[in-house]
């Protein structure tokens, strides 16, 4: 079929939907808050189904010229010990969140994305008025859930500090410690890709203002991968945030609403899966909305199809989190880490086994 959809965020999950449904002959409007496309920003992974949905999308470009392809990489104890060898399976990448963002934007006619148009929870009714589906992009505290189901939040019990530092790596690198996780992965601009999580605990809400200087205290004494690596940060950035995940929903789509990405199932990023099922969403949205009579069984199809999933994927995530975060002792840490390594083995091991998105 063919229509009017109105998307509520201009994210990862938003751009791809659209890009799905305007190929198909759909009309779409995507309300995103921000200004314009993020000029800066971390590095993704991308898991073998995350890539084959960036084909699908016809973003050949930007894995071909900014992709980078992971080679092996390494779980490390704070001394640089090596606890275990990561090999990854199939065709794994990194990508900058900008250059994903805007290869997906770039390739959208003039208009479908209103950048500055946040949709307020007022507007829903109109835009239900106007439209044939309405989908919530709109990230962890999306505005469209309430329409489908609800859900908090749930509470932060770690901290994520992301940023890029000076020169570049050739693998993945993650060293774990009590309470605490430090890594690296290459990046597309030939800058490493540094991201740290801690227990909320170890970090006062006044010492997070000062990202720099936080890590270098919570690393201090790590390997020298970790510290040289430290000081090599460009402080400009450095991005803090809480980690939330959410509980699982009930349903993804109610009457002809429906939510894709972190608005349906906003995960902890231990797995790195976040961006690549929002992707898969996307896909497989589109894919149902082209595909069906009418929306109502386009809705109940999707619904179908990614929830049972996505929520394997929150749960994986959620576990690997709390082993990372734990304070216990070394003995218990490195049980932990290897432990994490089998966890995450077995849960990217679905990343292959999904919708098969040609
Ligand atoms: C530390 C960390 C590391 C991560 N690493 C990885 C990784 O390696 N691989 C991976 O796959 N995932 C990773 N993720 C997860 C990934 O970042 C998210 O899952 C992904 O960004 C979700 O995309 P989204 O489009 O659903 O939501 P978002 O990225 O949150 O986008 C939502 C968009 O909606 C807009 N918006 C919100 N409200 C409104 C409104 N009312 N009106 C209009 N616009 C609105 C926002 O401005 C935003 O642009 C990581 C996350 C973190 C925190």
């Amino acid at each position: 079929m063919r229509g009017l959809a109105v998307v509520a965020g201009g994210g990862v999950a938003g751009l791809a939907l659209a890009r799905g449904l305007v190929a198909g002959g759909w009309d779409v409007e995507v309300h995103e808050r921000a200004a314009g496309p993020p000029a800066t920003g971390s590095t993704l992974g991308m898991w073998p189904h995350a890539v084959a949905a960036l084909h699908r999308l016809g973003l050949d470009d930007l894995l071909s010229a900014r992709a980078v392809l992971a080679a092996r990489g390494e779980l490390l104890r704070t001394d640089g010990r090596v606890l275990a060898s990561l090999a990854p399976r199939g065709d794994v990448r990194f990508v900058d969140r900008p250059d994903l963002l805007a290869a997906l934007a770039d390739g959208l006619p003039a208009g479908v994305v209103r950048w500055s148009s946040p949709l307020a929870a007022d507007a829903l009714d109109d835009a239900l008025e106007r439209a044939d589906v309405l989908v919530g992009a709109d990230g962890l505290r999306s505005v469209v859930r309430p329409r489908v189901a609800h859900a908090r939040p749930r509470p932060p019990h770690q901290v994520a500090v992301r940023g890029a530092a000076r020169g570049g790596v050739d693998r993945l690198a993650e060293t774990w410690g009590r309470g605490r996780i430090f890594g690296t992965t290459a990046r597309a601009d030939g800058d490493t890709n540094v991201y740290a999580a801690f227990a909320a605990a170890l970090a006062s809400p006044a010492e997070r203002e000062d990202p720099l200087g936080l890590l270098r205290r919570l690393y201090a004494g790590w390997h020298e991968g970790v510290t040289a690596t430290v000081e090599r940060l460009r402080p400009e950035t450095l991005d803090v945030r809480e980690l939330h995940d959410l509980p699982p929903l009930p349903a993804y789509a109610r009457g002809r609403a429906a939510l894709v990405g972190d608005a349906a199932h906003a995960m902890a990023p231990n797995l790195g899966r976040g961006a690549c099922e929002a992707l898969v969403d996307a896909v497989a949205l589109a894919d149902r909305l082209l595909a069906a009579p009418d929306v109502a069984s386009a809705l109940a199809a999707y619904d179908a199809e990614r929830r049972g999933p996505t929520r394997r994927v929150v749960r994986a995530s959620r576990a690997l989190s709390r082993i990372s975060g734990s304070t216990r002792g070394a003995p218990a840490r490195d049980a932990a880490a290897a432990l994490a390594g089998r966890v995450a083995r077995a849960a990217t091991a679905g990343a292959r086994g999904h919708r098969d998105v040609r």
